[in-house]
């Protein structure tokens, strides 16, 4: 079978994708149809936490799958009711619901928020800040929230309520809660698809201030942030504060699909029975696979994380061919000299799977990338960058 040519023939023409067809892998490593080996510095967008099919996670997963892969919501599952009570242990927040998707897990939040909003503040109180430059998801819903005008053509009418604003100037969030009816502002405390763009801690504590002083829930969007991504099992714990709403995905379940809203202590009986569902949400194969994930990211694990990032700085500030590098943890940004189609196709040829992001390559390899390979990628990628 030609891959290519039937992708082209039956898949909606939704990417844009490189002309790699993967068939394996394991840990860092994966393998094309002509068997080339790749380093992976992209892990399935921040998914493969542990590398491609990480054995304790797999384990996991096969071991429920033999007990009970689905059973629905009518009923009580353990793995999700597991997975739940190890993230509200880990992070302070209060509960927890599953969905299968970032985007799904963000409309979760959205609704929390605008049920909150209308209970606490009255009706109208909707409006919900998002930053500019940052990005929510694919939904009608969660494209609206998305603060970025090249997402808001084409699919209108988009919900309403919501409101962007700069995302470096907090006096911005102050102005847009006191000309709006709000309930929410929502943020990612490093803008990933937005191009690796790390919030600075006065800009957190300023529209603190201002959730607090206008009575606004925090949202963090911890999608590609979250799950060990940034050095700290969430975000929101290098900033020193806990959010109202945190949603989380993409690493979460290790390769298998989950969404998680985690609601804190103002929110955590907004949403009654019939308020909200989904019919794979929590999903007992995979929050077991969940399950495996979360509790292996430990302080052992994170220094790790913490180290190779230094690592990767190191080798990347001020090297040849680079603007500036950005991010937190192992989610990085380094901005070319050169355009970054070239730099990724570059790698690419050379074995090395990186990402991109806006004028960025973006880099988000496994939490457990053994040194040797992490080198040899870097290695790779700063032959290129200097080119
Ligand atoms: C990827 C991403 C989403 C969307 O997640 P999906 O699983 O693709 O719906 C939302 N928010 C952030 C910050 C993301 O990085």
């Amino acid at each position: 079978m030609n891959i290519r040519e039937n992708d082209a023939k039956y898949i909606a023409g939704t990417y844009g994708r490189f002309p790699v067809a993967l068939v394996s892998g394991h840990g860092s490593l994966a393998y094309d149809e002509n068997g080339k080996e790749y380093i992976d510095l992209g892990t399935g967008i921040a998914v493969n936490v542990f590398g491609i099919g990480d054995g304790e996670w797999k384990a996991a997963v096969e071991k429920q799958l033999d007990l009970i892969p689905h059973a629905s919501n009518l009923y009580y599952t353990e793995p999700c009711v597991k997975l739940a009570e190890m993230l509200c242990e880990k992070t302070g927040l209060k509960k927890v619901f599953f969905g299968n998707s970032g985007a799904e897990a963000n409309e979760c939040a959205i609704k929390a928020a605008r049920r909150w909003g209308l209970v606490n503040k009255g009706e109208g109180f909707s409006a919900i800040i998002t930053l500019k430059n940052s990005f929510h998801g694919r939904t009608v819903t969660t494209l609206a929230a998305t603060g970025q005008d090249s997402f808001h053509t084409d699919f209108g009418p988009f919900t309403e309520g919501f409101v962007y604003a700069d995302a470096d100037d907090a006096s911005d969030v102050k102005r847009l809660a006191k000309e709006n009816k709000c309930c929410a502002v929502m943020m990612e405390l490093v803008q990933g698809e937005g191009g690796i763009h790390t919030l600075s801690k006065e800009y957190v504590n300023a529209v603190l201030e201002t959730a607090k002083e206008e009575n606004l829930l925090v949202i963090v969007d911890e999608v590609q942030t979250g799950n060990g991504r940034t050095g700290a099992l969430y975000a929101f714990m290098n900033y020193g504060f806990t959010p109202d709403i945190v949603t989380t995905a993409k690493g979460l379940g290790g390769g298998l699909p989950i969404g998680a809203c985690m609601l804190g202590e103002k929110v955590e009986t907004i949403l009654g029975a019939g308020s909200h569902g989904s019919t794979f949400g929590g999903n007992p194969a995979v929050c077991a696979g969940a399950c495996s994930i979360i509790s292996r990211i430990d302080e052992a694990l994170l220094e790790g994380v913490k180290k190779k990032s230094e690592y990767i700085m190191s080798r990347l500030e001020g090297a040849k061919g680079v603007v500036s590098v950005s991010g937190m943890g192992l989610m990085l940004g380094v901005e070319p000299v050169r355009p970054k189609a070239e730099i990724i196709n570059e790698c690419m040829e050379n074995g090395v799977l990186v990402l991109g992001a806006k004028n960025k390559i973006r880099l988000l390899p496994a939490l457990n990338i053994p040194d040797e390979l992490l080198e040899k990628g870097i290695d790779v990628l700063v032959d290129a960058l200097g080119k």
